[in-house]
């Protein structure tokens, strides 16, 4: 395999700058260079993007979007002890990578960067899923990021991307695809990363849509969704009994049998199905 870049290997950035993996910060690092360019490259094309990085690490996936040809990334770490390391790389791509030392969750730095923005990163999973809300989630859509490339745990993956029908299929598929168009692009074994996770990852790639697939309100798509998933084994007229007078009615008028269960509802279902409850 070739070098990626002319920096040291990441298995010497490590020892020298001490930085032995915490648990406490989901730390499972991949030290590959040419698996994290092949993740970089699932981006699409960077050298025209801003690219927010969040939880770089010691750099590996950082240095992929680097030399994959990223016009610019920001890149936010919660542990200060990856700084002089994320430093080096900044140095060896004069102009090109910026680092905040913070936590993602607290910090937007979003406003920081010129469209057409990639978000890119591989994440402790409940930070992950709860960026990729956030995200997913802005006040005006279309949103400011262009696409979305997030490792996840395997599972996690799947309920991003699954079809009705599959027992991985609820709320976070029905987020995501409302306005994006959500795929699993590579899929990673434990061994990938250092120290090995319990579990499998995949790379979800996520591109906003210019305007959501079906029209519905935000708040009320999300209310029916999260009523009928809480109760996914009940039949819809019982999971959302209350939500609306003649609700009977309203699901047949949305194309949606009473006696169905959530999970064989689809997106386009259920965005009808919050327009009508919209009305008196
Ligand atoms: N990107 C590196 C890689 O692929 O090897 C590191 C990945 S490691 C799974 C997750 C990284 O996110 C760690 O460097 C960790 O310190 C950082 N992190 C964890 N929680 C964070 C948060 N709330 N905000 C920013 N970074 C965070």
């Amino acid at each position: 395999m070739s070098a990626i870049d002319t920096l040291p290997p990441l298995r010497e950035v490590i020892a020298t700058h001490g930085l032995s993996a915490k648990k406490s910060l989901g730390q499972n690092f991949l030290l590959d260079l040419n698996l994290t360019a092949k993740i970089a490259r699932q981006a699409g094309d960077l050298a025209q993007a801003d690219v927010l990085e969040i939880g770089p690490g010691p750099g590996g996936l950082t240095r992929g979007l680097l030399s994959e040809g990223a016009r610019r990334v920001l890149a936010v770490e919660k542990d200060a002890r990856c700084l002089p390391a994320l430093a080096e790389i900044a140095d060896a791509y004069p102009g090109r990578l910026e680092v905040i030392n913070g936590d993602a969750l607290d910090i937007d730095p979003l406003a920081h960067l010129t469209p057409p923005i990639r978000i890119v990163a591989n994440l402790p999973y409940n930070v992950g899923t709860e960026l990729l809300v956030r995200w997913l989630t802005p006040r005006d859509w279309p949103p400011v990021w262009d696409s979305l490339t997030l490792m996840f745990q395997r599972e996690v993956a799947e309920r991003i991307t699954a079809a009705p029908g599959s027992k991985a299929y609820g709320r976070l598929a029905i987020l995501a695809q409302w306005r994006s168009e959500a795929r699993i692009v590579m899929s990673l074994p434990p061994g990938a990363f250092t120290p090995p996770p319990k579990v499998s990852s995949a790379v979800v790639h996520l591109t906003a849509l210019p305007e959501p697939r079906y029209p519905a309100d935000a708040k009320r798509l999300e209310q029916v969704v999260a009523r009928a998933f809480n109760q996914r084994r009940k039949m819809l007229r019982a999971a959302l009994k209350g939500l609306a007078p003649d609700l009977e009615d309203r699901l047949i008028a949305s194309g949606i049998a009473p006696t169905d269960r959530a999970e064989q509802v689809t997106l386009e279902q259920f965005c009808a199905l919050a327009r009508n409850i919209a009305q008196p």
